[in-house]
């Protein structure tokens, strides 16, 4: 083999950092925070040097460590806080410093409402330079938030783990994969703890031995719990490693005797070593392979892969917002782009002509027919690909919507999707966002042709970071 030259390094000289800051990994300091940012850290400077610091909320003065620093800013562990904000409560959560889940709950929650549109308006204006104060801004509402914050989530998925002998089942740590052992999460529907706990003290009593991540070797992964919150119905689905479960049929008898509203066991076999938490093969053990709900008038099969929106009283309030937006009035041709298992579809199709939805994943799209069917809604065509590529190709077969629903990813929309609405020029566009720094992106390309005209957050994700917003566009010139 020819030898290529290489050229000897020299020794490198100490790294020596090229800007000077004003603090250092390990000092102490005290600083006044002004700001929460978009993951829900204080916000504050230290002599000028901006700092993030977890657990500390907008207007406290607190005592931080540092931990790590960038050239423009830096990261601080708290460690006091000195003065509090008005806004500050006890958070209801015993677990609330360990579980990465809820980083708001430390925050009165009308402050997290104001904090979500406050984050959506910044979003807007520093990326998508709209107005957002003052004569001519954009209206961006209140965020529309529950009356009841708690016990939301309509579905589980609980790791099951070896400690001490004993099978244990919660979260995982924050950054780790140490399960800390729980029975109750306060933003989970209370049927979910229920089955959680259940199946936690059937598995052990009856010997069913908890996986082991490290050694991958053990029989049960994951506990997966959904509920149907306006039927009541019960869904588990038991992760494992293997078909076999020994004492199937006890497992079985013990958990529909010890969780009565349960209408549907089923068995999800994974047996890789994956983080992925389903496998490839699901058998129904007991009862209905589906568990039913409703979001408003809608009926939908919940079967255990399909995905379904989490917070189902917010759902409802967000779809009949985009129902609102799409100005349908039953002449209407609408496109749904992203349409999932057709949720916003269906929802739209009761007041428009013919509904069409687009989305990658096929078993979305064959749950989303089935819920058609099971609607008896006959104006919906779904189509799986990508909409990017299914919209333009609508478009060449002369398909002319009045109105484009997009919910994207929070990667936000493919460019050559908002091209292609700008070339199709409905006289509307909804789009649903679950992240508004791509929302705000996406939407300063439609503003060449659209009138942004309202801003509706909505809180799907109380105590958490997240923020959902829904908004309308109009073309400009095609209406008052
Ligand atoms: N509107 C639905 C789902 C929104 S989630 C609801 O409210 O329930 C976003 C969806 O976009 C996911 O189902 C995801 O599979 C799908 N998706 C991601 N990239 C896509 C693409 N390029 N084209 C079409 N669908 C896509």
């Amino acid at each position: 083999m020819a030898k290529t030259a290489k050229k000897k390094s020299s020794p490198k000289p100490p790294v020596k950092p090229v800007y000077d800051l004003p603090v250092q990994v390990g000092q102490v300091v005290e600083l006044e925070t002004t700001g929460l940012n978009h993951d829900g850290a204080g916000v504050g400077r230290y002599e000028g040097y901006t700092l993030f610091v977890p657990g500390a909320l907008a207007s406290e003065r607190v005592r931080v460590r540092i931990e790590h620093t960038k050239k423009n800013f830096g990261f601080a562990k708290l460690l006091d806080v000195v003065q509090a904000s008005p806004f500050r409560v006890e958070p209801a959560c015993p677990v609330f410093s360990r579980c990465g889940g809820c980083s708001l709950q430390h925050l009165a929650y009308e402050e997290q409402l104001r904090h979500k549109q406050q984050i959506v308006k910044d979003n807007l204006r520093r990326i998508g330079g709209f107005p957002v104060e003052g004569e001519g801004a954009v209206t961006v509402h209140p965020t529309i938030g529950m009356t009841d914050p708690w016990r939301y989530r309509n579905k589980a998925q609980v790791p099951i783990g070896e400690q001490e002998g004993a099978l244990v089942g919660g979260f995982y740590a924050e950054r780790s994969h140490q399960i800390i052992d729980i029975d109750a999460c306060l933003i989970q529907h209370q049927a979910n703890d229920e089955v959680v706990a259940a199946v936690k003290r059937i598995a052990a009593r009856l010997n069913i031995q908890p996986y082991d991540e490290v050694r991958h070797t053990g029989l049960l992964r994951h506990v997966v719990a959904k509920v149907g919150a306006r039927t009541g119905e019960v869904m588990v689905v038991l992760i494992t490693t293997e078909d076999f479960i020994p004492q199937r049929e006890h497992l079985i008898e013990a958990i529909r005797r010890e969780v009565p509203a349960v209408t549907s066991i089923v068995q999800n076999v994974n047996p890789e070593k994956t983080n992925v938490i389903f496998g490839d093969k699901t058998v129904t053990l007991w009862g209905s392979d589906v568990i039913y709900d409703y979001i408003g008038p809608i009926k939908f099969a919940i079967s255990a892969r399909s995905f379904y929106q989490v917070n189902p009283v917010q759902t409802e309030i967000l779809y009949n917002k985009t129902l609102e937006y799409a100005g349908a009035t039953g002449t209407e041709t609408i496109i749904d782009a992203y349409c999932g298992i057709g949720t916003i579809s269906l929802f739209l199709a009761q007041k428009a002509n013919h509904v069409y939805g687009v989305e990658i994943v096929p078993e979305a799209i064959a749950d989303a027919n089935r819920n058609a069917e099971l609607n008896g809604i006959a104006n919906v065509t779904f189509a799986v690909g990508a909409a990017e590529e299914v919209i333009p190709a609508w478009k060449e077969q002369g398909i002319r919507p009045d109105v484009i629903v997009v919910d994207p990813p929070r990667k936000g929309c493919d460019e050559a999707l908002l091209t292609t609405i700008l070339q199709m020029q409905p006289e509307r566009v909804v789009y649903v966002s679950c992240n508004p720094s791509t929302l705000a992106r996406d939407l300063k390309i439609l503003s060449d042709l659209y009138e942004l005209k309202e801003v509706q957050p909505v809180d799907m994700f109380p105590h958490t970071g997240h923020v959902e917003c829904v908004i309308l566009m109009v073309r400009r010139g095609a209406e008052s």
